[in-house]
């Protein structure tokens, strides 16, 4: 059974599917998911193409794009290309990697930063712009400025606006290189406490002002979406994903009251969504949302709940 995506038209949302290939580390070395980029939907206005996934040969998942365990960084940038456009425009854009530990979001998301700052450069040639950043956090509904490494903090608010830093004139290099710096020592937190980065989300906003507007484009490498094996977690750990499944779903909330024009949109109700809020909040926002997938076997479970969110975005 294939369950049809709602028709695109001027859809500010568009949701995307990497999988990544299988790797050392895969407990199974055989893939579960099919992959097919090439159907063509004639029953649609323009005729196009979308992409369909399926898990363990079961139930066929449809979307704009499926990027395979062959696909380069490249291609899948082209798909974020409209955002980082329409941020160089003064318009708000927000790109996000949903999926479970190991699936290759910050792998994907780091490439698609470092290939939209040099497309940014170029789209902003002529332009006489000033350029901020900020790195943020979010562990345990906590806060921390990833440019300082201070402590986490439960005040966000105040933390958030400190935390903005204006680029020097070479921004790209600038950016790069603090982008650069953030996860290195990340990553040496991570093998000196236990295994934090995944069960944090990452979030990398830059504001780009020129003389008439002022473009906004946050980058959102979220915590791992794995769900609890319920009998063997306790303690800090369960309260740790507790909180991650319950910022994950306020998200999910927030785009969905969004995609259905509701009046009330629930950014209040997580920190993730309330950092999120200045690009996901705009009228004329665009969202990309990658779901990361692992092809293994193994991973079978995860990835087909991946998929169904995903579906139920759309
Ligand atoms: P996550 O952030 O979802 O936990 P990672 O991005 O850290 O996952 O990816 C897990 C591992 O898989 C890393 O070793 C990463 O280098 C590798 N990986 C992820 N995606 C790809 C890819 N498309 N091609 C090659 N290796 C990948
Ligand atoms: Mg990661």
């Amino acid at each position: 059974t294939t369950i049809p995506a709602l028709s695109e038209g001027n859809h500010m949302l568009k949701v995307i599917v990497r999988v990544r290939p299988i790797l050392e580390l895969d407990s199974s070395k055989a893939s579960c998911i099919i992959c097919d980029n090439n159907t063509l939907f004639l029953s649609m206005p323009t005729s196009r193409t979308r992409g369909r996934v399926s898990v363990n040969s079961q139930k066929k998942y449809e979307f704009s794009k499926i990027f395979d365990q062959k696909s380069t960084i490249s291609e899948v940038f082209q798909e974020a290309y409209d955002c980082i456009e329409h941020a160089s425009f003064g318009g708000r854009s927000c790109i996000i990697a949903y999926g479970q530990t190991g699936s290759g979001k910050t792998y994907t998301m780091n490439g698609i930063i470092e290939q939209s700052f040099y497309a940014l450069k170029k789209l902003l040639e002529n332009e006489n712009i000033k350029v901020t950043m900020h790195c943020i956090e979010i562990y345990n509904e906590q806060v921390r400025n990833l440019l300082t490494d201070l402590p986490l903090s439960k005040n966000w608010n105040d933390i958030v606006s400190i935390a903005e830093i204006e680029l020097q004139n070479d921004w790209v290099s600038h950016g790069l290189s603090l982008i650069d710096q953030t996860l290195k020592r990340r990553a040496t937190r991570q093998t000196s406490s236990n295994e934090f980065s995944s069960r944090s989300h990452l979030i990398y906003t830059l504001k780009i002002m020129s003389g008439r507007d002022t473009g906004i484009i946050q980058f959102v490498d979220l915590a791992g979406s794995e769900r609890l094996i319920k009998s063997s977690v306790t303690g800090e750990m369960l309260k740790e994903t507790l909180l991650i499944n319950k910022s994950l779903s306020a998200l999910q909330d927030v785009i969905g009251a969004l995609e259905s024009k509701q009046n009330h949109v629930p950014f209040r109700n997580s920190i993730l969504t309330r950092i999120l809020q200045p690009t996901l909040g705009g009228s004329e926002s665009k969202i990309t949302f990658i779901l990361n997938c692992s092809p293994s076997e193994s991973c079978s479970n995860e990835t087909a709940s991946t998929l169904a969110l995903g579906l139920r975005l759309q």
